[in-house]
């Protein structure tokens, strides 16, 4: 009989992703869904999955219906992404973000315990939890310092499936997984706002992209290949943490730099701090500012993930590169700029 994952936050970048790689393997899948005003399903249209998953309505904030509904569904897997995954926005609204990144977990771990044992389990954790570095690059044994709201409420949770693991012998994996991106990654994230920005400004819908601290740095993989590896891990015999990270590591600009590369542009950077802009060469064109705006108050400044474990224990690699996924999400941004869609 087909296996049954339960994936929250199905509607999101990695939700789609993993949807339909599980498809593919022949899961049932069912996805997690929160009640919203409009149709949440516009990355999993992108993918052609939306017919073929079940939906659930499923709130980390509800202990009841996260119950009901592992009762209902009866789960082999559930892969926990839900959250509220923006680090910016957890300076704002840190409580609601440790509601749901934090507290969200224990009450899912909870229904897990009580209404589907032996159910695997995957917690979406994140490099944001070594925050502060304290070594270079970060592995599993990294002392955490997490830097934010979002951080701290991750780490909550990645200890929370530890102890879980360790008290009641649940099959539960914690995925210590770098930024990854794609065309369907959030467009608040700068990967994302610098590919469609310089997309709308090539087809003369924007004047210039307004970004933060330019030289925090980030180890950047690609979303599909990230998935792959979240299965991977629930497969083992044994649950664990791993991590899952390329190994490499570019500032903001080297992002921006190659982004506007692909679209023609030469970017030269002229002054220094807030003033610092982004002029293509060819044009005189300022393409880039500053705006101290959407500097975070504490910052997350570099971040290099070893995915050795993964490598040996998972036989998990990366596959595609930076070049490869700057290219990627340039082009699929500039077809819906050049076909005025914004729906992703
Ligand atoms: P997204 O922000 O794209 O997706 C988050 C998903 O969580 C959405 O489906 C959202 O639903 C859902 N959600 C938010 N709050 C709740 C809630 N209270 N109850 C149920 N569902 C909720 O994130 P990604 O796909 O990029 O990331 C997936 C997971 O991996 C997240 O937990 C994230 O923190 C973590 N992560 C991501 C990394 C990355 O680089 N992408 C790196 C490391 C970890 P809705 O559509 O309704 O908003
Ligand atoms: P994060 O690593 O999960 O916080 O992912 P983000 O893509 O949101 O941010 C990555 C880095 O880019 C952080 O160090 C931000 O401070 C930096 N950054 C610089 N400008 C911006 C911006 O305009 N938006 C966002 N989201 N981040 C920015």
């Amino acid at each position: 009989m087909a296996k049954t994952a339960l994936v929250t936050g199905i509607t999101g970048q990695d939700g789609a992703y993993l949807g339909k790689l599980l498809l593919e393997k022949g899961y049932r899948v069912v996805g997690g869904l929160r009640r919203s005003s409009v149709g949440a399903y516009t990355r999993l249209h992108e993918l052609g999955i939306a017919n073929d998953i079940e939906f659930a309505h499923l709130d980390l904030v509800e202990l009841s219906n996260l119950m009901r509904s592992l009762e209902r569904i009866k789960p082999d897997e559930i892969y926990n992404l839900a959250a509220q995954s923006f680090v910016g926005l957890s300076f704002e609204q840190p409580i609601y973000t440790a509601d749901t990144d934090g507290l969200g977990v224990l009450r899912l771990l909870e229904a897990l315990r009580q209404c589907a044992p032996t159910a695997r389990f995957y917690q979406a954790s994140t490099s944001e939890m070594f925050g502060k570095v304290q070594a270079v690059p970060q592995n599993e044994r990294t002392p955490f310092h997490p830097r934010s709201p979002y951080g701290v409420a991750k780490l909550f949770a990645h200890w929370a499936t530890v102890n879980y693991r360790e008290s009641y012998g649940v099959h539960g994996t914690s995925g210590i997984l770098f930024n990854h991106e794609s065309p369907l990654r959030g467009r608040e994230f700068v990967t994302r706002k610098i590919t469609w920005s310089l997309a709308q400004l090539m087809v003369g819908r924007l004047d210039a992209v307004e970004l933060g601290n330019l030289d925090a740095k980030r180890d950047w993989g690609y979303a599909g290949d990230y998935v792959a590896g979240m299965w991977l891990m629930l497969q083992q015999q044994q649950p664990d943490d791993y991590v899952l990270a390329t190994g490499e590591t570019r500032t903001i600009r080297a992002f921006v730099e190659a982004a506007a590369r692909r679209l023609g542009l030469d970017i030269e950077w002229r002054g220094a701090g807030a003033h610092e802009t982004g002029v293509d060469r060819q044009s005189g064109k300022t393409v880039v500012r500053v705006n101290p705006d959407y500097y975070r108050p504490a910052e997350v400044d570099l971040l290099i993930g070893d995915p050795t474990k993964a490598a040996v224990e998972l036989g998990w690699k990366p596959k595609v590169g930076f070049d490869e996924l700057v290219t990627l999400m340039v082009d699929a941004d500039l077809k819906r700029a050049r076909d005025n869609t914004n729906h992703v």
